[in-house]
């Protein structure tokens, strides 16, 4: 079966080996977070809609669960925001009463969760990884450049009832950009916000992969440890800084169609030969190969980054 909603499972620096379900088309989202890894938003909105039927989800993820492959997480990312399939509900129901045994995440930048039908949506997952980058409106807009009308207060406030109705794990990514959010007057705004919140976990997370704006740069270990010390001191939850992607030994799961599991990973997470290696078990020469084959014929975008050169699916 070719695999239009699923991707991976692919090796995630925070899930462990996860298994993507991607609910909607390619950049429809709320935000327009300037370190994207996955271009600019064209679709800018708020509208919550079917853009796929829920039984073409379902089926594939039936056919991948049903030799019960071993699993960190299914969970919810992609090209977009999740939230906005109109029907994510019955999408996370399903799941959980048809594989109670694999653990569901949510990866969300949270925006749309001041519905409160939508967070009681969600309840049934087991972990949900909202955002919050700033407090104050000005950097708000300035990292997220949000779709109008939304503001980091609403943010904070949906976020604050979430952790309130539901009872599972809930880790808050803040990402950080040296000279936006990471001064004494953003964090001073940021940590009583988190403390309203009540995470069980804050990941303070920097550029892995090329950002939508070329001007975003990862924070240096200096700053990104300054800032941890610094909300390690003022909240009650651990704070811990998000490793970079670093090859190691981890457990596959080799692809049968090797060209559409790269094309699937590509398209929502710019990748280099050694990621791609390691997310799909596969040696580096043979990876390498594909590549080459996939540059040739103009199907890449290609950009050479510190970490290395990143490899991306013409959209
Ligand atoms: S980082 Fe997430 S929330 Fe921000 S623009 Fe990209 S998909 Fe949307």
């Amino acid at each position: 079966m070719k695999y239009k909603h699923l991707f991976g499972p692919v090796h995630s620096r925070r899930l462990g080996f996860s298994l993507g379900v991607d609910l909607v088309p390619f950049k429809y989202c709320p935000l327009n977070c300037v370190y994207c890894e996955i271009y600019s938003t064209d679709h800018l909105t708020l509208e919550r809609q079917e853009f796929f039927p829920v039984e073409e989800i379902l089926a594939e993820l039936r056919h991948f669960l049903a030799d019960g492959p071993k699993l960190d997480y299914i969970t919810f990312s992609g090209a977009g925001e999740p939230t906005l399939h109109s029907r994510i509900g019955e999408i996370i129901r399903i799941i959980k009463e048809e594989f109670p045994q694999y653990q569901l995440a949510l990866l969300t930048n949270g925006v749309l969760l001041d519905d409160a039908e939508l967070r009681k949506e969600i309840l049934p997952c087991d972990l949900i990884l909202p955002s919050l980058d700033a407090c104050r409106q000005e950097s708000f807009e300035k990292i997220n450049q949000p779709h109008p009308g939304l503001t980091a207060q609403k943010l904070v406030e949906a976020l604050s009832a979430l952790r309130v109705e539901f009872s599972g794990q809930i880790w808050l990514e803040v990402f950080i950009i040296e000279g936006i959010n990471d001064t004494p007057e953003e964090l001073d705004c940021l940590a009583p916000a988190i403390a309203k919140i009540k995470p069980d976990l804050v990941q303070l997370n920097s550029l892995d992969r090329p950002g939508s704006e070329e001007w975003v740069e990862a924070a240096g270990e200096t700053v990104l440890n300054r800032v941890k010390k610094y909300l390690v001191e003022r909240l009650e939850m651990p704070v811990e800084i998000i490793a970079k992607s670093h090859p190691q030994n981890f457990e596959t799961h080799v692809p049968q169609d090797i060209g559409e599991a790269m094309k699937a990973t590509l398209m929502r997470r710019p990748s280099t030969a050694e990621d791609l290696s390691q997310t799909l078990g596969l040696h580096i020469n043979e990876i390498s190969k594909f590549l080459r084959q996939l540059n040739l014929e103009g199907k890449v975008d290609i950009k050479r980054e510190e970490r290395g050169v990143f490899y991306s699916w013409k959209h």
